[in-house]
This record gives C-alpha cells, structure tokens and sequence, in this order.
C-alpha cells in the first residue's frame, strides 16, 4: 500500500519539527496538500496516517487534507494549463496507468501534448505528490498548566 509509504515520510518531517521546536509538547494538527495526481485516496492516506503515528508526538493530531488540481507547461512555448476533471478521471479509471501514475506521477507528462504548439515537452509544475504543508505543535509555554 503506497499510502504507507508516503504516511511514513510525512510523520518522518511532523517529526523533525517535532524536535525543532523547543518546548514541544505534542502535535495538534497536520495539514497536507494531496496532488490530484498522486491519485492518492485522502481518506486511505489519513487512516495510514493515523495508525503509524501512533506512540509518537503525533498521535491523536487533527489532520487537514487539500487536495490539489494539477497544472501543466509546455517547456517550448511556456504556455500553461490544467486538465479537466474527466482527464484526470480517465487516468484513475485505467487501471494500468492509474497504478504507474500512483508510484511515478511524473509519467503523466509522457502522455500530454501542449494543447497550443502541440510539443511532447510538457512537465507537470503542481498536483502531483504529497506535500506537508504545516504542523501545528502545542508547545509548554501554551499549555499554561507548568511553571516557565
Ligand atoms: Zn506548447
């Protein structure tokens, strides 16, 4: 389950700025940005999520979920554009290229043409991937109850 994978990086970072904030008590919220395709399930990724922060920092913490649609550009001529949602509805119903496009987003350009000079030099500028967008980490000094 590639949900496992990309939960575990994500926990890896809420971590590191776990660590890097003094003081921090526990974690309260994860806020992540999905990229539409990533064709990652937000619901399987929160449920991963859950279940591998547990006795960490993280457990227990609220988590956001943004999905973002992609956009394309064309490298010849620099033009700009995002698919429509039966595009991107036609990659997850395939059931070949929706597992590829899953592990590898980035094979989706492969199968774009510039819509204006009709040039195969597409590259994919957002909506792939998963993003850990903030943490929010409730710290001594906010809970009030110690002493400074
Ligand atoms: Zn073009």
């Amino acid at each position: 389950m590639h949900e496992t994978s990309i939960a575990l990086s994500i926990l890896a970072a809420v971590e590191d700025a776990f660590k890097e904030t003094p003081g921090a008590k526990r974690v309260t919220k994860i806020r992540l940005q999905v990229g539409m395709l990533s064709l990652v399930d937000p619901e399987a990724l929160r449920f991963a999520l859950q279940v591998v922060s547990r006795d960490t920092p993280a457990e227990g913490a609220e988590i956001e979920i943004e999905m973002v649609k992609p956009r394309f550009r064309c490298n010849r001529c620099g033009y700009e554009w995002e698919p429509r949602d039966e595009d991107i509805e036609k990659i997850s119903q395939d059931p070949q290229l929706s597992t590829l496009v899953h592990i590898n987003p980035d094979i989706v350009a492969q199968y774009l043409t510039c819509p204006r000079c009709g040039s195969n030099d597409v590259e994919i500028v957002r909506g792939k991937g998963v993003i850990l967008h903030s943490v929010d980490i409730e710290t001594e000094e906010e809970s009030g109850g110690g002493q400074q």
